[in-house]
């Protein structure tokens, strides 16, 4: 029992870090061993299972991310962006593998999450689930199959807790399509159309959010050409497909080099 895989928690008190906290704890190969909050937070030394509304599981949340992480050989992370950046360096003293679920990193976050890469085993994904996963792989396959004839559109749809937009799941199936068709996203992403926007231009990767109620996550990858549509679709309806995706990829880290993987390597894509 006690040589499974040790897992924390991080941001235990979040719609994502509740529902991680859940899926270690029903894993057989693997043990919770801490989860962590950021100071100040209500949650800080109590024990996260009362936290959560049921029994005490022996574990109290801390806020103090090195002491933690010294008993680890993994930790999930579906915080902030500047948490997950600090994150990295501590995830990468540590020699744990750290499985990053966080949306919203900018280039500047990014380079400093792949210098940690240099010394720790990192996962990270704008989206944990199979279908999402699968379904950047279909939208690389059609993108590639279709000319510029076919305009491309994403279409998300999220609860309006969220605060960054497009989804990173959106700009996962961007990436995807730009790549299916060889060009570069930065190049042709349209993003946020407002007002007299002139024409469609031709080749362009379009985005549009959606934000209302409690929607878990709805993704469109739609190909539009004169006289016929493609549309491809993903709808989740439970957060438990990014936990349990985030799981696998703690595990399947354990006996990784170092360096950044996605998704797709975990699921062997
Ligand atoms: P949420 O409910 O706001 O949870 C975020 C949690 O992180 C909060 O408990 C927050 O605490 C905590 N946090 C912030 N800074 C922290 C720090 N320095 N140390 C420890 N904890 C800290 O948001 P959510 O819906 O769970 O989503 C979290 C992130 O995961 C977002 O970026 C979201 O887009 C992403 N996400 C990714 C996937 C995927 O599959 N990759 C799926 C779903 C969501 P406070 O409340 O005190 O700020």
């Amino acid at each position: 029992m006690s040589d499974l895989p040790g897992i924390v928690v991080m941001g235990a008190s979040g719609r994502m870090g509740q529902m991680l906290i859940k899926e270690v704890l029903a894993n057989d190969k693997a043990r919770l061993v801490g989860a962590l909050e950021r100071s100040g937070s209500d949650w800080v030394g109590r024990d996260v299972g009362e936290c959560m509304g049921g029994q005490p599981i022996g574990i109290t949340v801390s806020d103090d991310a090195l002491e933690t992480m010294a008993k680890a050989q993994a930790v999930i992370d579906f915080t902030a962006p500047a948490a997950t950046v600090d994150m990295a360096e501590i995830a990468a003293q540590a020699r744990a593998v750290h499985v990053i679920g966080t949306t919203g990193l900018t280039d500047e976050d990014l380079e400093k999450i792949a210098l940690a890469g240099r010394h720790a085993t990192i996962v990270r994904a704008g989206n944990m689930s199979l279908g999402v996963n699968l379904l950047t792989q279909l939208t690389k396959k059609v993108a590639a199959a279709l000319d510029e004839d076919f305009d491309i559109e994403i279409i998300e749809a999220h609860h309006h807790h969220k605060v960054d937009a497009p989804s990173g799941t959106a700009l996962m199936l961007g990436e995807a399509a730009a790549e299916g068709r060889g060009v570069d996203l930065v190049e042709v992403s349209d993003r946020g159309r407002d007002g007299i926007t002139g024409a469609r231009r031709r080749g362009d990767i379009g985005f549009t959010a959606v934000r209302g109620g409690d929607i878990v996550g709805e993704h469109d990858v739609m190909f539009a050409a004169p006289g016929e549509r493609i549309v491809l679709r993903h709808l989740a309806t439970d957060r438990a497909i990014f936990a349990r995706g985030a799981v696998k990829a703690a595990l399947w880290g354990q006996d990784k080099k170092p360096g950044e993987y996605s998704m797709l390597d975990v699921l062997g894509l």
